[in-house]
């Protein structure tokens, strides 16, 4: 007995005039994610079917629980649409499934298709008798175990068991593009995630101070994005080489504004990205109070240097929530595993929490850090396809 897998839209259903871009990026993303397979989509302003061989069904229904933009994922079965038919199959289906963990069920018709002579209700009581006979199910209308779903359609009739819950969220893309400022921590990850679940597609961009980092440090976070990447299947990670500029904060800065400073670089530096990249907005993992540069006078004061807007998806999250949400996406056995990051390496004992704008221009003027910038960004890295490294290995 032959299964489809029917994708039913989440929330882009109720956006009536950007339907189609929702639908098409959508199948784009689909596709993405199953590449490699043999598939054929046909879809509607509904609904969307993959056909594919039954042996990958399962992995496939998994693959596609990862796609934004879903509000459940059914495997369902197609038959003609008239009642002998589907009586039949409804006794297949049962016969086929492993239905002995159920007690109860209700039959759920839907009558799209109004020729049909049937009416919805009396086809329920029809099925519900056919079913009551043939198993030792019993009826249940308000919290059923098993609920049977027959959808009549002109085209046919599909009629599947219970859904599989879908990601919700957006299509990636559908937003155009943001530059996550990705570390190997915990919160950046989690703030990617988020970003893509409204429809943002990312870049990354991340600094790497080496010698003071190690490549272990690099590779932790090229793990990281591959992990988110498999939500989005096109992300980039750009490397900064930071070094020099850190170097240089380190000797004109004093030891209370270094972070500060610090981070006042990394915005501009992918304020300067975002603009070469095409990307819309910076989204980064600060969280309020986390940490000293995350008290809101400090994030004031560095959040000055850029009128670029900037997403922090986790910023009213506690740590335990983030980290519960690490959890579920993947990323937190990555995300503690102990190399250094550029923001651990010399952190000074009392970094500044209320600062002021003035001294920071004050510090700034004593390097030429625009140069130092334009060198940073001259020097990038990137890594465009994630998906042919195996980390594993390296780590
Ligand atoms: P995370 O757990 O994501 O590392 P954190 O609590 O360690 O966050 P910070 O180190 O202050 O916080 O960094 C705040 C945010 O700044 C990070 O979430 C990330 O978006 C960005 N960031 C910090 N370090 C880097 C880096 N080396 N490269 C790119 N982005 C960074
Ligand atoms: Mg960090």
């Amino acid at each position: 007995m032959e299964k489809i897998i029917l994708i039913k839209y989440g929330e882009l259903s109720t956006k009536k005039g950007n339907r189609n871009l929702f639908i098409n990026l959508l199948d784009r993303n689909v596709k993405k994610i199953l590449k490699g397979y043999e598939i054929v989509i046909k879809k509607d302003r509904v609904r969307m079917y993959i056909m594919i061989d039954n042996k990958y069904i399962d992995e496939v229904a998994y693959k596609l629980k990862k796609v934004f933009g879903i509000q459940s994922i059914v495997l369902c079965y197609k038959v003609n649409t008239n009642s002998e038919d589907i009586q039949n199959k409804v006794l297949d289906i049962l016969k086929n499934e492993n239905i002995d963990q159920f007690k109860t069920f209700k039959i759920i018709t839907k009558r799209a298709f109004k020729e049909f002579p049937i009416p919805s209700m009396e086809f329920n009581n029809i099925i519900g008798g056919l079913v009551l006979r043939n198993t030792s199910l019993k009826v249940d209308v308000h919290n059923p175990d098993l609920k049977v779903n027959i959808e009549i359609r002109s085209d046919g009739t599909f009629i599947y068991l219970n859904e599989i819950e879908g990601n919700g969220g957006y299509p990636v893309g559908v937003q155009g593009k943001g530059l996550l400022m990705l570390s190997g921590g915990i919160d950046s990850p989690v703030a990617g995630y988020l970003a893509l679940k409204r429809g943002i597609d990312l870049e990354c961009l991340y600094f790497e101070s080496p010698p003071h980092t190690s490549i272990m440090a690099k590779n932790k976070v090229i793990k990281l994005a591959n992990i988110i990447n498999e939500y989005s299947g096109s992300i980039k990670v750009h490397v900064v080489p930071f070094t020099n500029l850190q170097e240089e904060i380190y000797k004109n800065v004093d030891g209370s504004y270094v972070i500060t400073i610090m981070r006042r670089m990394m915005y501009r530096m992918a304020e300067r990205m975002l603009k070469k990249l095409n990307c819309k907005v910076i989204i980064n993992g600060e969280s309020v109070g986390q940490v000293s540069s995350q008290t809101l006078d400090n994030m004031i004061v560095i959040n000055e240097v850029t009128n670029v807007p900037v997403i922090r998806p986790v910023a009213c999250m506690d740590k335990l929530e983030i980290i519960r949400l690490a959890e579920k996406i993947n990323t937190y056995e990555t995300s503690i595993l102990p190399y250094e990051d550029c923001c651990t390496i010399f952190l000074p004992k009392h970094p500044v929490i209320n600062p002021t704008l003035s001294k920071c221009l004050e510090y700034e003027k004593r390097f030429d850090y625009e140069s130092l910038i334009s060198e940073c960004i001259n020097n990038i890295e990137t890594i465009s396809d994630l998906n042919d490294n195996d980390f594993e290995n390296v780590l």
